[in-house]
């Protein structure tokens, strides 16, 4: 007798019942084509899910690629801006170089890169427009690198000229010995006030009060402070580079043989010592062991510097 498997099937609502009867052989083959097909569905939904993730991604992709492309464009950009901007300090180290007699950097030299081993190196898993931009972006990088070395370079080559300058100007007679006093006799052939014959006048003199303070002219060292004949109580500074000054008829010395003295320091007090006939100070400024006249080394305005 053979296995039968029976299912009703009732319905309520037209008040019928249908039997169906299915052998188990039936139902088996049934059972193995439902399965399949159920297996073959999750499997399509599956592959379709996967499809649809990849397409997710891809288009994700796309976006963010557009994005960085167009952000390395704007990097590409700000950095010839850079250059635009450099342009500018390189104009200004050329003034400053020309003004300080100092050769420019030649332009050629300003473009060329320092290199290194990630320059223009090619991504092969990018696109030609995306290496293109890099390599742009590289070689822009390079050259402001070269750039900003040079410039470094040159405001030290610059500081140093100035430096050398300042130092030197430090060191110039060049203000005034006794500030808001009128020059008097000046520098050359003049009667003597005291023998009355026409005599050679070394320096200038500066009628200032007994005690009025002398001011050393420029950064120096003391050369001599003693009583120095016809000159009286004397000091005479060195100033290197060729310079001296002498400072004669002194009252007072108040600093003594090998003091470093700066411009501007009060070195001693108008006097009338030596062959003097009233308080006033003779100025002398020797160059090169030449005794030259002091008024083109004297700063009308008398400012002392300090
Ligand atoms: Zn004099």
């Amino acid at each position: 007798m053979k296995n039968y498997t029976s299912f009703l099937f009732i319905s309520r609502k037209r008040n019928t019942m249908h039997r169906i009867s299915l052998s188990a052989r039936l139902l088996k083959v049934l059972s193995i084509i439902g399965a399949s097909i159920l297996s073959i569905t999750i499997a399509l939904s599956v592959y379709n899910a996967r499809v649809l993730f990849a397409e997710y991604d891809i288009r994700t992709n796309a976006h963010d690629n557009a994005i960085l492309l167009e952000k390395l464009d704007s990097l590409r950009t700000a950095l010839h801006c850079f250059h635009s901007d450099f342009d500018e300090y390189i104009a200004q180290d050329n003034r400053q170089r020309t003004f300080w007699g100092i050769e420019c950097i030649h332009p050629d030299i300003w473009l060329m890169g320092i290199g290194g081993p990630d320059i223009k190196k090619p991504q092969s898993n990018l696109s030609r427009q995306a290496n293109a931009m890099l390599n742009d972006i590289y070689a822009s990088i390079d050259i402001l690198k070269n750039k900003s070395y040079l410039r470094k370079l040159s405001l030290r080559e610059l500081n140093d000229k100035i430096e050398n300058k300042i130092y030197l100007w430090a060191h110039v007679p060049s203000v005034h010995p006794v500030p808001g006093r009128p020059l008097g006799s000046g520098f050359g052939y003049r009667v003597d006030p005291i023998t009355k014959k026409i005599k050679m006048h070394w320096g200038v003199d500066i009628g200032a009060p007994r005690g009025a303070n002398i001011h050393v002219t420029a950064d120096g060292v003391v050369s001599s402070a003693s009583w120095h004949g016809g000159y009286g109580l004397t000091v005479e500074i060195n100033h290197g580079f060729g310079y001296k000054t002498r400072y004669g008829h002194c009252q007072r010395i108040l600093v003594k043989k090998g003091d470093v003295v700066k411009r501007g320091q009060v070195i001693a007090t108008v006097g009338n010592t030596g062959r003097s006939i009233a308080p006033h100070l003779h100025y002398e400024v020797h160059v090169s062991g030449v005794k030259v006249n002091p008024r083109p080394y004297i700063d009308v305005s008398d400012v002392v510097f300090n």
